[in-house]
């Protein structure tokens, strides 16, 4: 078993590194790549950089190039729901791109012929952190995530999302990477902890709680390793 803990940002895999301590650091296509060995399973570790063209790039690479099986993504993102507040966790359940548009031809958004306008996440893993929150005593919402290459910042915009895609929160780089696990077959799970409410203040709450939401994800999702590698 490989495991593979994708952040898209510094801040979503700090946390990990921190825990890990000792690690290898190998340079391959632009990115770092971390590589430890955890309670006797490997791990690697990246942050991909934001957005959906480096997290496809970043997941394939783990996956391709590492040998990565199964593949756990942590980090930030904003709110839709108003009961996700900062600092709560959602799950994804399944993930959308809500900037995929050729809705001129008939098609509804986020859908391409031969692609789908959802990807669903593994459902052993999603059961998985389902126990995990309760052995934490942690409340976490499950949800579907819409993953654009926009920092939504806009009510309306936000508002849009949430109808068109009954999208409980919005971020940059989990659809992508659903996409690629899926077309691969690698089990995923996508983790988030709330950083701002997607609206005018979005930017300022983010900047704000981006480390501490990001430790709350991190946390989680190394719990969650501790109970795939038991
Ligand atoms: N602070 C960064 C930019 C962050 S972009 C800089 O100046 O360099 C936002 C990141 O957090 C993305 O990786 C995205 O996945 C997530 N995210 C959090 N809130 C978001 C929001 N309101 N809209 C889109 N992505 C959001």
């Amino acid at each position: 078993m490989k495991i593979a803990i994708m952040g898209a940002m510094p801040e979503e895999v700090a946390p990990i590194l921190e825990k890990l301590q000792d690690y290898k650091t190998t340079q391959y296509a632009n990115n770092k790549y971390y590589e430890a060995t955890y309670k006797g399973v490997e791990l690697v570790i990246a942050y991909s950089k934001i957005g959906k063209v480096f997290s496809t790039l970043t997941a394939t690479t783990m996956i391709q190039h590492f040998g990565c099986d199964k593949l756990l993504f942590s980090g930030v993102a904003g709110a839709i729901s108003p009961t996700l507040k900062v600092g709560d966790l959602i799950i994804a359940t399944k993930l959308s791109q809500h900037d995929l548009d050729i809705t001129a031809f008939g098609h509804p958004f986020g859908y391409v012929p031969e692609g789908a306008v959802f990807i669903e996440s593994d459902k052993d893993l999603i059961a998985l952190g389902k126990e995990v929150a309760s052995e934490m005593g942690k409340t976490v919402q499950e949800g579907i995530i819409a993953t654009g290459d926009q920092f939504v910042a806009n009510e309306e915009r936000k508002n849009w999302i949430g109808d068109t895609f009954k999208a409980d929160a919005l971020e940059m780089e989990g659809a992508s990477v659903a996409v690629v696990c899926d077309a691969l077959d690698v089990p995923f799970f996508i983790l988030r902890a709330i950083s701002d409410a997607a609206d005018m203040d979005a930017s300022f709450s983010f900047d704000e709680f981006l480390e501490t939401s990001a430790v709350e994800s991190a946390e989680f999702v190394m719990k969650m390793v501790d109970r795939i590698v038991e």
